[in-house]
């Protein structure tokens, strides 16, 4: 019998040796089909080697032509925050903070973004939206109902870098497969062990990430999705009306979160393959990036900001689509009421039941 060093058994880890047509392990006492651990070993060494992440490098562009619009600088004297915008816009009320109103400044210069997705949602529709929403919020308080309020949200283009890649990746799995039958004397279960390997293909485009510090990365992902199909080629004229937020993070600092959302989005849909297995674990990952490209392009958020014994509130509604995300707190007071009006009832019940009886 030849040993053949480069086959492992993979139930116990010991030397296989041929015997016959098939491998043997001679410190398990199984065997193992020599095509089977062909594949085995070929598709450990595909899911085996390091993560390649490749991403072009990202040159930022100015405006070279500032008479495609006409932009301000704005800044909040609330919390600092520094946006470019339409010149010809009025008072806003700062679309992060809802503080205060945001100050015109000098043009100083900003990086003009590759892509857009133009405002569908407008105002008028924006609010019936918000609206719309809070009638299922319970105990909800006056505040949040006040159209006044409401009529403050600002039109904000979000600043998000926009990430396109061929993912390559191959990944193993241990997995079981469990039968159970029985005769008349006994219950049988048996396991069968399996080692699963998937590779394959998938290409990403437009994987958002926020482009900004302000805007909180949990709540623009649940302001997702956009559809992209709607990005045209970035134009000044856009911004008319709109205030646009500049990028404070870069390109470089977004990679990572890149790299993590193509990574789980591939390994979620090559583990929705596995669905006949049971006790699936997943052992190596292998993700490759290749052709990866990164743009920068603002996509349309309308913000409103409503102040609440104390705390901000803070709504983001999708410009494009007019999903509603934020949270709405509950008026203690509102509540009691409702409860007291309840137990008042019970209690009306409770005597005319007695009444009743008696
Ligand atoms: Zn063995
Ligand atoms: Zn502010």
């Amino acid at each position: 019998m030849e040993a053949l060093n480069s086959y492992k058994c993979p139930c116990c880890g010991a030397p296989l040796v041929f015997s016959g047509n098939e491998l043997h392990c001679d410190s398990c006492d199984n065997t193992f089909p020599v095509e089977t651990m062909q594949q085995m070993h070929d598709g450990m060494e595909a899911a085996g080697g390091e993560s390649k992440y490749d991403w072009e490098h990202y040159e930022p562009r100015c405006y070279e032509d500032t008479n495609e619009i006409n932009l301000a600088n704005y800044s909040c004297p609330s919390c600092g925050a520094e946006i470019t915008g339409d010149d010809t816009l009025g008072a806003t009320v700062c679309p992060y903070c809802g503080q205060s109103t945001v100050v015109k400044g000098q043009f100083e210069g900003a990086l003009r973004p590759d892509y857009i997705i133009p405002f569908k949602v407008d105002k008028k529709a924006a609010m019936e939206a918000f609206e719309a929403d809070f009638k299922n919020a319970p105990f909800l308080p006056d505040a949040f109902k006040s159209k006044k309020k409401i009529e403050e949200m600002a039109g904000v283009y979000v600043p998000f870098w926009m990430f396109d890649c061929d993912c390559d990746a191959a990944i193993t799995y241990r997995a079981e497969r469990v039968t159970s039958w029985s005769d008349a004397n006994y219950n049988y279960t048996k396991t069968d062990f399996y080692k699963l390997l998937r590779a394959g293909s998938i290409g990403f485009a437009n994987i958002p990430v926020d482009g900004s510090k302000k805007a909180d990365d949990a709540y623009m992902e649940a302001v997702e999705p956009y559809n992209y199909a709607d990005a045209v080629d970035f134009n000044g004229a856009y911004l008319s009306g709109y205030l646009a937020d500049k990028y404070d993070v870069s390109a470089e600092e977004s990679i990572e979160r890149a790299n993590d959302r193509v990574k789980n989005s591939t390994i979620s849909a090559f583990n929705d393959t596995t669905g006949t297995y049971m006790a699936v674990h997943p052992e190596q990952t292998r993700v490759n990036f290749s052709n990866g490209k990164i743009r920068y392009s603002l996509l349309p958020v309308w913000m409103l900001n409503i102040r609440y014994l104390d705390k901000n509130y803070q709504f983001a509604i999708n410009g494009q689509t007019g999903k509603v995300v934020g949270e709405y707190p509950v008026d203690k007071s509102k509540k009691w009421k409702y409860f007291a009006r309840i137990a008042a009832i019970a209690y009306a019940v409770a005597i005319a039941v007695a009444c009743f009886l008696l």
